[in-house]
């Protein structure tokens, strides 16, 4: 959860403002209507907010003095204001702010929401700055420090290519022309033989007099470039633009791999990423699982509370599931109320184990929704070992899921290849 302070004397405002951020589950929004009873929340929480939508206009502080507030406590902070006055705006764009909301039309709210929203993602976002000179270097890692982006450092390509090795989680990087050892030229081409521009993306940095500088970043696979010398606020415009594209990417990805009801990895999806860990496993003579798991009865729980509840109970499969495996296996809805799962580097004792675990916790499992107790349970079939492929192998799961059901539901069969 994340926590987002917002700070509007209007009524109005604070009423649409909720309604657009109640639709995120992982923000926990706290309202203040004052200056006053806005120290009072930060304070409480000991300044611990992860970022704050603030007027500047408020009855008992008119003249911004909230950002000052939000900038003592290092809170990012999006300002929504209806302030045409220049020399307000002049004074607190100088301040430590992310972005600044005119109220000029309803589209605002949902642009000042869309704003915090980036602002949380960056405390999740890894980005690596490279340049040689230890000014600039510093003067991009300052911008950087204030939008709470995690930040790695690098003087030149050839460390730059190693950090990345070791960080793969990184969403984009800035990268100076001249370096000793290896220039952006090279680290831009060497990068792109193993990742795409919707995996990283890459801002090259260069000075205005050399145009060829710049083509040939872009030809060699960079996303975007920045002149030098750059303002505070073409820089942080350019990285949260290309980091906007980045998420676009993952959610076509998401929406191609992805089931809708439960946003768990779909049939197609398993297959793709099953079938090389499969090979891999038969290749070093490593015995796999793959379970299936299917709701008993499941019909009867749409008949009797409707398909809403019913929905809902497909989706405390993926609660149950996560909370019982390991980050590293691959779990699939398969359609309607049926789950597939491929586990690497586990016994078959364990195996038994963990699928026993999980048919347990839907035995014990309590689901309320409104005034109804929704329990049900689950029948499993596991196939064990190294069979000919990954279809092979979840034909047999699903024979053994047969048993399982044939043999009374709520139980585990295993099947030995
Ligand atoms: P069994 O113990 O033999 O598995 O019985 P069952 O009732 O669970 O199995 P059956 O295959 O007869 O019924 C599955 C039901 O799941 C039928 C279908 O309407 C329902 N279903 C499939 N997809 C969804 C969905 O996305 N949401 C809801 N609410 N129901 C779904
Ligand atoms: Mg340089
Ligand atoms: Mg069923
Ligand atoms: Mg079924």
């Amino acid at each position: 959860m994340k926590k987002v302070l917002i700070v509007d004397d209007s009524k109005t405002i604070l009423t649409l403002l909720k309604l657009e951020i109640e639709k995120y589950d992982d923000i926990e929004p706290y309202f203040a209507d004052t200056f006053k009873s806005a120290l009072h929340i930060i304070r409480e929480h000991q300044g611990g907010f992860h970022a704050a939508l603030l007027d500047l206009n408020l009855p008992d502080a008119s003249n911004g003095e909230i950002v000052k507030l939000a900038n003592s406590h290092d809170i990012p902070a999006v300002i929504l204001s209806a302030t045409a006055d220049e020399d307000l705006k002049e004074s607190i764009l100088k301040r430590d702010i992310i972005d600044f909301v005119l109220k000029d039309d309803p589209s605002s709210i949902k642009f000042a929401v869309k704003s915090i929203l980036r602002t949380l993602k960056n405390y999740d976002t890894t980005i690596l700055v490279v340049d040689d000179s230890l000014v600039y270097r510093s003067a991009i890692v300052n911008i950087l420090k204030r939008l709470h982006l995690n930040i790695l450092e690098a003087e030149d390509g050839v460390e730059a290519l190693k950090i990345l090795k070791d960080n793969p989680q990184t969403s984009l990087l800035i990268t100076d022309y001249e370096m000793p050892n290896m220039d952006g030229h090279q680290l831009t081409f060497k990068i792109r033989e193993n990742y795409k521009k919707d995996q990283l993306a890459i801002i090259a940095i260069s000075s205005l007099e050399k145009e060829e500088t710049i083509a040939k970043f872009l030809r060699f696979g960079a996303n975007d470039f920045v002149h030098k010398p750059f303002s505070n606020n073409e820089i942080i415009t350019r990285i949260n633009a290309n980091l906007e594209l980045l998420d676009l990417f993952t959610q076509i990805k998401d929406m191609a791999n992805k089931d809708f009801l439960t946003g768990l990895y779909n049939r197609r999806y398993f297959f793709d990423a099953g079938k090389p860990i499969f090979s891999k496993n038969r290749r070093k003579k490593h015995s796999v699982a793959v379970a299936t798991i299917d709701i008993d009865k499941f019909k009867k729980i749409n008949d009797t509370y409707g398909h809403h509840i019913g929905d809902i109970a497909i989706k405390e499969v993926k609660t149950i599931l996560e909370a019982r495996l390991r980050k590293s296996d691959l779990i699939a809805r398969f359609g309607g109320e049926e789950f597939c799962i491929l586990l690497e580097g586990i016994s078959q004792e364990n195996t038994e184990i963990v699928f026993e675990r999980i048919r347990q916790s839907f035995e014990v499992n309590k689901i309320k929704v409104s005034k109804n107790t929704i329990t049900y349970t689950v029948s499993i079939g596991i196939s064990f070992g190294l069979a000919k492929n990954l279809d092979e192998m979840i034909k047999l799961s699903d024979q053994a899921l047969y048993h399982s059901k044939e043999n009374g539901r709520n139980q585990v069969t295993i099947k030995l290849v």
